[in-house]
């Protein structure tokens, strides 16, 4: 055991106390010193009015202890203020989500024998769960989807260096580049690049939907996967149930300089409160959260009581036994308690060795391109006018300008200049794109000429720029579009 450690402890909301205040005591039953720092974050903060649900007491108790264990933290759904889980991950910049799924001695489950022990590594700070959204017309929405390279290196760097820290031999690459071809694409890329730099592990992309379909057919045959945020978490709600729910399914957020430690689920609020929830799930994030302190041996202590409480005791919580009368949570935190200490005799030891962060690059600006030009832009304009009535106007008032205007598309799908094939079913956001004239390289002045033109007719909502960098378009086709 080392020196005494200092941990920003957030209780969160919904069962998160009783959680959290069950795995506080096992840890501080191992003897490891920990100096709590208790501090409020989530629903009684935004009730106070704090829109981010984040005290600055709390920050900078996280901003002195680098390490913090938390409970959940309940976010509206689908109105209201912002997640503050995620405003934390983006806040302390814990880039990776380390999120693991093994099997659990004595938790049955129809996969129980199969030797499920699987990693999911999710990129947690870019994706749709930057939550950038806008309405664009009163009834159409759109969500940005920003992956840049550098975010996709250093999650897929500390995939491969997660994987070398536990011995592991495979690492999947799990997106979906064969429809989201230059964001979901860029991951699959960067890792086919990065996984060079490894050449003691083997690498394997795998389509997102396939990977959900071989996670319940085959789960056994992977061990870590890499992954985007969103896919991410999809994945990991879905490994969880591979072994008994997510009362088992602990996670970190690592970063630089920072660790979160906390459960995949969240504050359950039914349950809030009636001493019948499973904890072993921010307890093993509190186990991870004492490997990170170096602490292996309380962290190697409270597995083997965990264990020896489910597969010898066979005390469990309501979400695994359904038949007879389960424990309630103080109980299974009791029993735990008194295993402190005992040996469970089949624990698989496994080798844990530090993670070596990845090193990479803060600049900014990345990536650079050697050559760069504007080829057109994509003007997204309110309309209920009929497709081809507004394509064949918008060709007449651009007409005299250094743009033409190639296509109209709603929702990705060219409905200007029509085809034959069945009739679209449009709504009021079109997205109308214009390219240069005489394939010359666009000025922001003529960018701006265009729009002041299209102002006085259209109501314009969003605009992009179609680059080419190096020579290659870096922008997507319309389906139907040559
Ligand atoms: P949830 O809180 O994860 O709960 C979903 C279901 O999972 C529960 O109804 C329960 O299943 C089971 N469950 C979750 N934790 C459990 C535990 N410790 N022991 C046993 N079973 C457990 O997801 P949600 O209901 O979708 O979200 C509730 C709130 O939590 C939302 O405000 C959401 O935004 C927030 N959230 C926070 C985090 C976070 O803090 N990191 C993560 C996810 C969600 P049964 O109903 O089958 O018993």
């Amino acid at each position: 055991m080392t020196s005494s450690h200092t941990v920003t402890l957030i209780e969160g909301d919904g069962i998160g106390p009783e959680v959290v205040k069950a795995t506080r005591k096992i840890i501080d039953a191992t003897g490891v010193k920990i100096n709590w720092e208790v501090c409020e974050a989530g629903a009684e903060v935004f009730k106070k009015g704090l829109s981010t649900g984040l005290p600055q007491e709390t920050i900078d108790s996280i901003l002195r202890n680098k390490v913090a264990l938390k409970g959940p933290l309940e976010t509206p759904v689908g109105f209201g203020e912002k997640s503050a889980n995620v405003t934390l991950r983006k806040m302390f910049d814990t880039y990776g989500n380390i999120r693991p799924v093994h099997e659990i001695p004595g938790v049955i489950t129809p996969h129980s024998g199969r030797g499920i022990d699987i990693v999911i590594v999710r990129e947690n700070v870019e994706d749709l769960y930057a939550g950038i959204e806008h309405m664009q017309t009163p009834g159409t929405a759109q969500c940005l989807k920003l992956i840049s390279r550098k975010g996709c290196e250093k999650i897929v760097r500390l995939a491969f260096e997660f994987a070398r820290s536990e011995g592991r031999q495979t690492v999947h690459c799990a997106t979906k580049a064969n429809i989201m071809k230059l964001t979901e694409g860029l991951m699959k890329r960067t890792f086919e690049e990065v996984a060079l730099e490894y050449p003691d592990i083997k690498a394997s992309h795998i389509i997102v939907d396939n990977c959900a379909h071989q996670l319940v057919k085959i789960p056994e045959q992977f061990d870590v996967i890499v992954t985007t945020n969103m896919n991410g978490d999809i994945l990991s709600d879905l490994g969880s149930a591979l072994i008994g729910g997510l009362g088992f399914a602990p996670g970190a957020n690592i970063g630089d300089h920072f660790s979160i430690f906390e459960a995949v689920h969240g504050s359950a609020p039914k349950y809030a409160g009636k001493n019948t929830i499973n904890p072993t799930a921010v307890l093993l994030s509190g186990v991870m959260m004492l490997r990170h302190l170096k602490e292996f041996e309380a962290a190697h202590k409270i597995e083997h009581a965990l264990y020896c409480t489910l597969a010898l005791d066979k005390i469990m919580t309501r979400d695994i036994v359904t038949d007879t009368s389960p424990a309630s949570t103080s109980e299974f935190t009791d029993t735990i308690l008194r295993n402190l200490g005992k040996n469970f005799p089949d624990y698989k030891k496994r080798v844990y060795k530090p993670i070596q962060l990845p090193h990479v690059s803060s600049a900014p600006d990345f990536v650079k391109a050697q050559a760069r030009s504007i080829r057109g832009i994509d003007v997204f304009i309110e309309s209920a006018t009929p497709a081809e009535k507004l394509g064949t106007a918008l060709k007449e008032t651009t007409s005299g300008t250094s743009f033409t205007l190639s296509s109209v598309s709603c929702r990705g799908v060219k409905v200007f200049p029509t085809s034959p094939g069945p009739k679209i079913d449009t709504t009021d956001l079109l997205c109308c794109r214009f390219l240069a004239r005489e394939n010359d390289e666009i000025k922001d002045t003529q960018i701006h000429e265009l729009l002041k033109l299209l102002s006085q007719h259209y109501q314009w909502t969003h605009l992009e720029k179609l680059h080419v960098y190096d020579g290659k378009p870096a922008f997507s086709k319309d389906h139907g579009e040559d």
